[in-house]
């Protein structure tokens, strides 16, 4: 994967090439059902891609949450693992990989990140609360929203702006945080949370520049700040690339001094923490924490192992110092370009710039002619599953209803998982796909079940036109 040099790539002496900074140490089998196939198994699946199983997928880009390959290093650790209910030693060496990275001394471990959220948020939200993020991730709006509290989105104008090329479309609109908070009173919000990078709005960064004046509005208010920090080491990166006055740093440097900023966080470690199961909580407050600490008895585990295996908490702490490697980092965002590239060669518009763990391809641009009740971007992930075997995504109509603002196709990447062929494949499908678009060779489809929540889930549809062998 070439690119402009990159001075981490020091290490490759002048070649342009981004390889991935890794071998491969054991394989899994990629199943490839045939086009027949894969037209019968959508078909028993309700036209839905959550309705799949792994065997009916060549490519698996749904997401990139707890799909990634762990290292050498990290199993090793596993069979290190202390399994000991109370006390473990690798809750200590867990404990330690977290405050190292966040400074907090508080470490709660949970089974994933929507277990901290909803400790957080039983303390923290309920009636009458108001809650800003840039943007509130599902599970987060869930959880403030489930203890009565209300979740406000306050990201930058640009970051909802598709074609805008801003380079922290992630950023918190600091002027609308400030009005937020004397609108309501500082006294009925209870955390501001900033979610980096932003999930929802494509995986878009935030700058320091942006968490130190959200710190600032907070030291005003006397309000807590939390980072929702599923993808720190991405941001990280972001802003090691993008802003000129965090260049020389490391990325752990970095995320010392955005954690350095905050009160306190929630974290999926099927994201940055490099691992397949994880989560936690993390904050300076120990009062907070006793609280927190009492629930997580209740629900997930004693305090030394939430809800997690002493092995799990060995991974996550292996992987979360993994996350901040340079070389990974930069292979990661790389690979995350190229394929954002492959689609613009393709001529699939995508969300725009490229954000860090996922592409998201545009389809009100590429099926002009599907209307938006007809689900365009749900037409357009089907077709990448039946003409090539790749599953993405849809997050448009069908996922949020009437309001979605975009059709879009997500393929998320999952972490030092594909190759770069596995990429130019993917690419190809991509372009394969888009020339039937452009013939007009796809269609429209409608519900015939759903339930009433997050309906994408388990949604039943039915082709418009019966699909085109
Ligand atoms: C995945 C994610 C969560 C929830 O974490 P889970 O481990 O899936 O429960 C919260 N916030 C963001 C930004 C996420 O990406």
């Amino acid at each position: 994967m070439a690119m402009a040099f990159e001075p981490e790539h020091a290490a490759l002496q002048g070649f342009k090439t981004i390889i991935e900074p890794f071998r491969i140490h054991s394989t899994q089998q990629i199943p490839f059902p045939t086009r027949e196939e894969r037209l019968e198994a959508i078909r028993k699946a309700g036209w839905n891609l959550f309705g799949l199983r792994s065997e009916d997928v060549i490519i698996d880009m749904l997401t990139d949450s707890g799909t990634g390959a762990m290292s050498a290093r990290q199993w090793a650790g596993m069979m290190e693992g202390d399994e000991t209910y109370a006390g473990s030693r690798s809750y200590y060496a867990f404990r330690d990989a977290v405050h190292e990275i966040t400074g907090f001394q508080e470490v709660i471990p949970t089974h994933q990140g929507r277990a901290a959220e909803r400790i957080l948020f039983s303390i923290l939200g309920g009636k009458g609360k108001v809650i800003p993020s840039n943007t509130h991730f599902d599970t987060t709006r869930a959880n403030v929203e489930y203890s009565g509290a209300k979740a406000v989105d306050l990201v930058i104008q640009e970051g909802r702006i598709p074609s805008s090329e801003h380079p922290f479309k992630g950023n918190m609109d600091i002027a609308a945080l400030d009005k937020c908070i004397s609108e309501v009173g500082a006294e009925n919000v209870p955390v501001v949370m900033l979610t980096v990078t932003n999930n929802s709005g494509g995986g878009q960064p935030v700058s320091l520049e942006n968490i130190r004046a959200v710190r600032a509005v907070c030291d005003k208010y006397k309000v807590p700040f939390f980072l929702d920090a599923c993808r720190f080491a991405e941001n990280a990166w972001f802003i090691k690339m993008r802003e000129a006055s965090c260049a020389h740093m490391t990325p752990m440097e970095i995320a010392n001094a955005m954690f350095a900023q905050a009160d306190g966080c929630t974290m999926s470690a099927k994201k940055d923490g490099m691992a397949n199961i994880g989560g936690f909580l993390a904050m300076k407050c120990p009062e907070v924490a006793a609280r927190c600490r009492d629930l997580l008895i209740l629900t997930e585990g004693f305090p030394t192992y939430g809800g997690l295996a002493g092995y799990d908490m060995e991974a996550i702490a292996i992987g979360l110092r993994e996350a901040l490697d340079p070389l990974y980092l930069c292979y990661r965002a790389r690979s995350t370009a190229y394929l954002a590239e492959k689609a613009t060669s393709a001529g699939v518009p995508i969300m725009k710039p490229v954000g860090g763990h996922a592409v998201y391809l545009d389809a009100s641009a590429l099926l002009p002619h599907i209307p938006r009740e007809e689900f365009p971007a749900q037409a357009l992930a089907l077709a990448l599953y039946v003409e090539g075997g790749v599953r993405g995504c849809e997050i448009g109509s069908l996922m949020f209803g009437d309001v979605a603002k975009m059709e879009l196709v997500r393929l998320a990447m999952p972490r030092r998982t594909y190759t770069q062929s596995h990429l130019d494949y993917v690419g190809e499908v991509i372009e394969r796909v888009a020339a039937k678009a452009r013939a007009k060779e796809l269609n429209g489809y409608r519900i015939v079940e759903q339930s009433q929540w997050l309906r994408h889930f388990t949604v039943k549809l039915e082709p418009l036109q019966a699909y085109k062998l």
